[in-house]
């Protein structure tokens, strides 16, 4: 499978959104949706590696689905307000990797 970038897949999405979801949920909305996601990526990461077990009858959900359903949301919002992500993350890394030169490698909690 070729790769996918991240200006492809914000394409795409557009393309989905366009297509099958007729328009973009509302920011706000979206935002509610994100949470939402995250909810649920929460209730897998508990169930898997927490303490929480799941309920009689209940199917565990697959991270990796949910961590998509984030994604997408994410891509949403970034599509609706003009967000290039590539730019994004690009500049998001760049600042934490000189916010953070030092600072990780001398947090004494991460070299027990
Ligand atoms: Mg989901």
């Amino acid at each position: 499978m070729p790769d996918l970038t991240i200006n492809d897949y914000q394409k795409k999405v557009g393309d989905w959104i366009n297509s099958i979801g007729v328009r973009y949920f509302s920011e706000l909305t979206n935002l509610a949706q994100l949470v939402e996601e995250v909810g649920e990526v929460a209730r897998v990461m508990s169930r898997t590696y927490g303490d929480q077990s799941c309920k009689p009858g209940e199917s565990k959900a697959e991270l990796s689905d949910e961590l998509a359903d984030v994604i997408f949301v994410v891509t949403c919002i970034a599509n609706q307000t003009g967000i290039d992500l590539t730019d994004a993350v690009r500049k998001n890394l760049d600042k934490k990797s000189e916010r953070d030169r030092e600072r990780h490698r001398r947090n004494p909690k991460l070299n027990r």
